[in-house]
């Protein structure tokens, strides 16, 4: 399943560490937007995505506003699958599979959530 919500950040290549100076250093950007006096100009956060790894497209702001009653929708209907499946030969496949989304979407909800 693709994550449409969030894009790699190209700055550090999804990894939320800036090296895109010389030698693995990171860039003069991050160096500066950082501003830790003393500390070695490697590994630094990256400045664009804030070490997340990941950018937000500007749709997400919407997105996560309908995100939590979708949410629900969906495990609603998973747990409903799953009773309505109960006693059935392909139960456990349906359970596994309600679970997966539960937890990908409550996953994907808290996240959410924090970055808030
Ligand atoms: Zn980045
Ligand atoms: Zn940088």
């Amino acid at each position: 399943m693709q994550t449409p919500d969030f894009l790699p950040c190209a700055h550090c290549g999804g990894t939320g560490t800036c090296r895109n100076g010389n030698a693995g250093d990171s860039c003069a950007v991050c160096i500066k937007k950082n501003k830790i006096e003393g500390q070695a100009p490697t590994g630094l956060v990256c400045s664009v995505c804030l070490g997340y790894g990941a950018i937000e497209p500007r749709t997400v702001r919407l997105r996560n506003l309908i995100a939590p009653v979708f949410a629900l929708l969906i495990v609603y209907t998973a747990l409903g699958l799953a009773w309505f499946f109960a006693g059935d030969e392909h139960f456990t496949e349906v359970l596994a599979f309600a679970a997966t989304l539960i937890g990908s979407i409550t996953g994907y909800y808290f996240a959410g959530r924090n970055k808030g």
